[in-house]
């Protein structure tokens, strides 16, 4: 019987895993053509996750799980996951329900029909997410579409169902600063979307606050575009074009009418604007030195504290 191992990461999310355990079971009954294995990650919650966690893996054989010393964020989750779940599918889904259970079995069947590599959803709504946060997140993928080489879409979930060779070549990708979507595109491989309406969360909130979604987007462009770079360098070019025409005009305008002292303001603006620009890209230059000082401390992604077999 072939095996599907389910990676489920979990913050704080005492409120939805008895929903998504029920839903799962479920699935997992219909599914009887598969084993299956349901791996939850506990990334440092401060809530009874773990307490839950350790009751389902002391019931349940198809239960496992690892618990990390700290919250180390769903990236490092994702990680974790990857790397400790075996067999010859793996999928990734959120604990909230947003990833429906449900949707495995039609993934997997194209999967199989279609002699796909991978199988992801889209949703087609965002309607669960406010104003601000569309607005923020239809710009950044403007952006990341702009500066990347490597396809980026704002509907592409995490959740998606990927052959074995798939998990293999994202976790030959060590780098230290992780941003999965990219990683998962960047390796390419066979892939086909299903689109669905993704429902709200089923209990508890969000764990994305707009400062950690912020800092995930910089490292999105960072680790996926050295264009940011290069347009400082169009940007030096056009100043220096930009001063040279001014030197002429200056020169000229001394000629034909002496030096009388004036423009004092608009030097001043032009000087804090320079500097400005100049700052800017000092900035995004150090945005990439601070990503290369941690990829060379080498430090570990996560660290684990507990899993089921600590407990059996
Ligand atoms: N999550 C995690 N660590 C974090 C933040 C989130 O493991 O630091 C998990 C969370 O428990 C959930 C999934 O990642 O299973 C998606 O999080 P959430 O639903 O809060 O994000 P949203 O759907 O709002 O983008
Ligand atoms: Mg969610």
């Amino acid at each position: 019987m072939e095996k599907i191992r389910v990676i489920v990461p979990c913050y704080n999310e005492e409120e939805s895993i008895p929903f998504y355990y029920k839903e799962m079971c479920l699935v997992m009954e219909k599914m009887d053509f598969v084993s299956f294995e349901l791996l939850f990650v506990n990334d440092g919650s401060k809530d009874k996750t773990l307490d839950l966690l350790r009751d389902l893996a002391k019931n349940d054989q198809r239960v496992r799980y690892l618990s990390f010393s700290r919250n180390f964020g769903k990236e490092a989750a994702i990680l974790a996951g990857l790397q400790y779940a075996t067999g010859d599918y793996v999928t990734l889904m959120d604990a909230d329900l947003q990833d429906p259970p449900a949707k495995l079995w039609e993934m997997y069947e194209l999967l199989i029909k279609e002699n796909l590599d991978v199988v992801g959803l889209k949703s087609n709504n965002h309607k669960n997410y406010g104003f601000v946060r569309k607005f923020f997140t239809a710009c950044y993928y403007k952006i990341i579409g702009f500066v990347s080489t490597t396809p980026m879409e704002p509907n592409e979930r995490d959740y998606r169902l990927m052959k074995r060779q798939v998990v293999d070549a994202v976790l030959s990708l060590t780098e230290y600063n992780r941003y999965s979507k990219g990683l998962f595109n960047f390796v390419g491989f066979d892939v086909k979307w299903i689109s669905y309406d993704a429902p709200n969360r089923v209990a508890g909130k969000t764990k994305w606050s707009f400062k950690n979604l912020f800092s995930y987007a910089i490292d999105g462009i960072v680790g996926f575009s050295t264009r940011p770079l290069v347009l400082s360098s169009f940007v030096g070019i056009l100043f220096c074009f930009v001063a040279f025409l001014m030197i002429l005009l200056i020169i000229f305008k001394t000629i034909l009418w002496g030096d009388p002292v004036s423009g004092w303001p608009s030097l001043a603006c032009i000087i804090i604007f320079v500097s400005g620009v100049q700052l800017f890209f000092l900035g995004v230059i150090g945005e990439y030195l601070s990503k290369i000082y941690l990829e060379t401390k080498n430090r570990p992604i996560y660290i684990i504290k507990e899993t089921e077999k600590d407990k059996n």
